[in-house]
C-alpha cells in the first residue's frame, strides 16, 4: 500500500497541481462523536480549499459555512471554469432563474434549476454525494461530484463547530444526512489519539507504548465501519482531533514513528484497556477465539487500579435477569468461578425457576439493563450471595449452595469472632485465610449482593495503568509492549 501511495502522490504533484500531498499512510476517521448522520455541519474557517475526492482543491474565501446534503434537478450550463469566482461571474447571465455555481468533476459551472427556466442544456439530477455550502443562510455553491466532497482549511487545521482537526474533512452522505470523515496522515491522527487515550502527564515510555499500540491497532481494524475506517469513540480509539494533542503525545508518536507490533510477520490486533486490577485474560476468555499473543498475564506492576463497588438487591438482580430474557424467575443467589489469575470466568444466577450461567465478556454486559450499566471489569469478588426465605438461609460457597435452618447457622467474621448469623459475618475458606464468599447480610430482610471489583475494561492485551506503572519503574516502551503482548516483534 505504501508504494501505491507514493506513486500516486508523485502523479498528483506532477500533473494535477494538487496541494493534498501526504507523506505517509492515510487514515479515514468517522467523527461519530459529534457528526454522525447529522443534517448539517458548520465550518468556522472562511478560507478553505474545496474539492472532490482527494485532489483538485479550489481556494474559496466566503465566510463561515454551513454544509448540508442537497438534491435537485438542474440544467448544467456546461460553461466550465477553473475557479469559483469565474463561474460565479456568469450568474448574472441567468438572472431571473434559480441558479447556483456548482463544482463538478469537470470544474466549476453554473446549474439552473429546471423548474425555473427552459434552457437548451442537458438536464442533470444531482448525485448521491451532492452537498451545498451556505453562508449566512444563502447557498453560495454546491459540490456535485462522482465521489465525496472534501475540504481543508488553508492553515491546515479545520474548525468544525467546537472541534478542530488536522487534514481534510470529507462528507460521507447517506440520503438526507451525512457523517464527517477526517482524512489525514496516520501519524497526525496518532497525535490526537495518544493523549486522548492516556493523560499527557504520564511517563514518556508509557505514551510511546500507547502510540505503538494505537498505530498497530489501526492496521488491523480498518474494516470496522462503512464509509470510513475507524470511528473517533472508544468503539475504535478515542480521538478528539487537535484538542487533546500535547507536546508529550506528539513526541511519543514522533519517536516511535513507523514502529508496529508484529506476530509471525503480521501486524497484531493490539487491543488495550484502562486497568487490569492485577491480571489480564486470554483473548478466548473475553471474545470468541484464541489469539497467540493475547495471553493472560499476572500483572504485578499495576498499582493504581480503578476500584469499584456495585450493590444489587435481589429484586434488582431478578429484574436484570428478566430484562436479559433468562427466564429463571426470582434470583436467590449469584456465584462465580475464577481463572487461575483470579478473574471471573463464569457467573451463575440461581433462580426460583432455574439457573443461568454466562461467560466471557457477556458477564460485564449482562448488567447493562441495570441503572449503572455494564460492569467495569471481571476482576471482582461477590459479597453477599445469600438470600433468606422464611426461616431458611442459603449460603453459597465454592461448593455450591447449602441450605440450613437459620437458627443453626453461625459464622466467623474477619477478626475470628464467631456468632449467630444475623449480623454481618464473613465466611472463610477452609484452606486459606482469604474471604471466599463473603458474607451474609442481615437475615430476615431481603439481602443484597455486592460486587467488589478492580480494573476497568475488557481485560485483554495492554493495561494502560499497568503501562504507566512499568514506565515509572524504569521499563522501556518495548519492555511494556512485550509484557502485555506475548512473543511479538516491534519493527
Ligand atoms: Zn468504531
Amino acid at each position: 500500500m505504501k508504494k501505491i501511495f507514493a506513486v500516486l502522490s508523485i502523479f498528483f504533484i506532477s500533473f494535477l497541481t494538487s496541494i493534498n500531498v501526504y507523506g505517509g499512510d492515510i487514515v479515514r476517521i468517522g467523527l461519530e462523536r459529534a457528526y454522525k448522520n447529522v443534517s448539517q455541519i458548520s465550518v468556522n474557517d472562511s478560507a478553505v480549499r474545496v474539492g472532490i475526492g482527494d485532489n483538485n482543491k479550489y481556494s474559496i474565501n466566503l465566510g463561515a459555512y454551513v454544509i448540508k446534503p442537497v438534491g435537485n434537478t438542474y440544467y448544467n450550463t456546461e460553461e466550465y471554469k477553473d475557479t469559483y469566482e469565474q463561474a460565479a461571474a456568469l450568474l448574472p447571465e441567468y438572472r431571473g432563474t434559480n441558479c447556483i455555481t456548482a463544482l463538478t468533476d469537470k470544474g466549476w459551472t453554473v446549474y439552473v434549476r429546471a423548474d425555473s427556466a427552459k434552457l437548451d442544456k442537458p438536464i442533470v439530477k444531482t448525485g448521491p454525494y451532492c452537498v451545498g455550502f451556505a453562508v449566512n443562510g444563502t447557498y453560495k455553491f454546491i459540490v456535485d461530484g462522482s465521489s465525496a466532497c472534501r475540504i481543508m482549511a488553508e492553515d491546515g487545521i479545520i474548525s468544525l463547530g467546537e472541534n478542530t482537526y488536522r487534514g481534510d474533512i470529507e462528507f460521507y452522505r447517506q440520503g438526507s444526512v451525512m457523517t464527517a470523515v477526517n482524512v489525514l496522515e496516520k501519524e497526525k491522527y496518532l497525535y490526537g489519539v495518544v493523549t486522548s487515550e492516556m493523560p499527557s502527564s504520564w511517563p514518556m515510555e508509557a505514551l510511546k507504548a500507547q502510540a505503538v499500540a494505537a498505530g498497530t491497532y489501526v492496521e488491523k481494524n480498518k474494516e470496522r465501519h462503512v464509509g470510513y475506517e475507524l470511528c473517533d469513540t472508544v468503539h475504535c480509539q478515542a480521538y478528539y482531533g487537535t484538542q487533546k494533542e500535547s507536546e508529550s503525545g506528539r513526541k511519543a508518536v514522533n519517536e516511535t514513528a513507523g514502529k508496529e507490533l508484529y506476530y509471525n510477520g503480521e501486524p497484531i490486533d493490539a487491543v488495550y484497556f484502562s486497568s487490569d486490577g492485577g491480571a489480564t485474560f486470554n483473548s478466548e476468555d473475553v471474545w470468541s477465539s484464541a489469539t497467540p499473543y493475547l495471553k493472560a498475564v499476572k500483572d504485578t506492576y499495576e498499582k493504581e487500579s480503578r476500584e469499584w463497588t456495585r450493590t444489587f438487591t435481589y429484586q434488582e438482580l431478578t429484574n436484570i435477569c428478566a430484562a436479559n430474557g433468562y427466564g429463571i424467575g426470582n434470583v436467590v443467589a449469584v456465584t462465580a468461578e475464577y481463572t487461575p489469575e483470579g478473574l471471573v470466568s463464569s457467573l451463575t444466577f440461581k433462580g426460583s425457576k432455574g439457573n443461568k450461567t454466562i461467560i466471557k465478556d457477556a458477564i460485564r454486559s449482562a448488567f447493562h439493563p441495570s441503572s449503572e450499566g455494564s460492569l467495569l471489569s471481571r476482576n471482582f469478588r461477590i459479597i453477599g450471595g445469600t438470600q433468606t426465605e422464611g426461616d431458611k438461609v442459603y449460603v453459597i460457597g465454592t461448593e455450591g449452595q447449602k441450605t440450613t435452618e437459620y437458627t443453626s447457622v453461625s459464622a466467623q467474621n474477619g477478626e475470628g469472632k464467631q456468632g449467630k448469623i444475623g449480623n454481618k459475618f464473613v465466611i472463610m475458606d477452609n484452606n486459606s485465610s482469604e474471604t471466599v464468599v463473603a458474607a451474609v447480610t442481615t437475615v430476615g430482610t431481603p439481602g443484597t449482593v455486592t460486587l467488589q471489583g478492580k480494573g476497568y475494561g475488557h481485560g485483554a492485551g495492554m493495561s494502560q495503568y499497568g503501562a504507566k506503572a512499568m514506565a515509572e519503574e524504569g521499563y522501556s516502551y518495548t519492555d511494556i509492549l512485550k509484557f502485555y503482548y506475548k512473543d511479538v516483534e516491534i519493527k
